[in-house]
């Protein structure tokens, strides 16, 4: 197993886990790109967005309502916060087990870079 997603969720690498449930782990990313950045990860290894069928409908869902969960936990509810996946290489996606970002505490600009 070479996925360091499959990895942290094995426990194998540590992470700073601030959600988990039978399905999903959420985990402030290591190089952070606003005061909240989070990235939730779910425990099946799909390696990108275009990876997704049908079936993984429920799991998705599950993801957007852990990362509003979060991103209120923090009071960001109200402010803003973004979510991003990123999908290849144009998109800069550089880890392939696919993960939703969650940005806050700061302003976000559009378009993004
Ligand atoms: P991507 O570029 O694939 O959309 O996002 C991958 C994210 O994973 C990056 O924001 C990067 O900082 C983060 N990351 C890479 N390696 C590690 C790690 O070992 N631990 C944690 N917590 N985050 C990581
Ligand atoms: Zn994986």
């Amino acid at each position: 197993m070479s996925c360091l997603f499959c990895k942290i969720v094995a426990g194998e690498i540590p992470a700073s886990k601030v959600y988990e449930d039978d399905r999903l782990i959420a985990f402030n990313d290591i190089n952070p790109q606003a005061p909240m950045h989070v990235l939730v990860v779910p425990k099946q290894h799909i390696p990108t967005l275009n990876d997704l069928s049908a079936a993984d409908d429920e799991l998705v869902g599950a993801m957007a309502r852990a990362a509003a969960t979060i991103a209120k936990d923090r009071g960001f509810d109200g402010p803003g916060y973004r979510t991003v996946f990123n999908c290849n290489a144009q998109a800069g996606q550089t880890v392939f087990h696919i993960h939703l970002h969650v940005l806050g505490g700061r302003v976000m600009t559009w378009p993004p870079g």
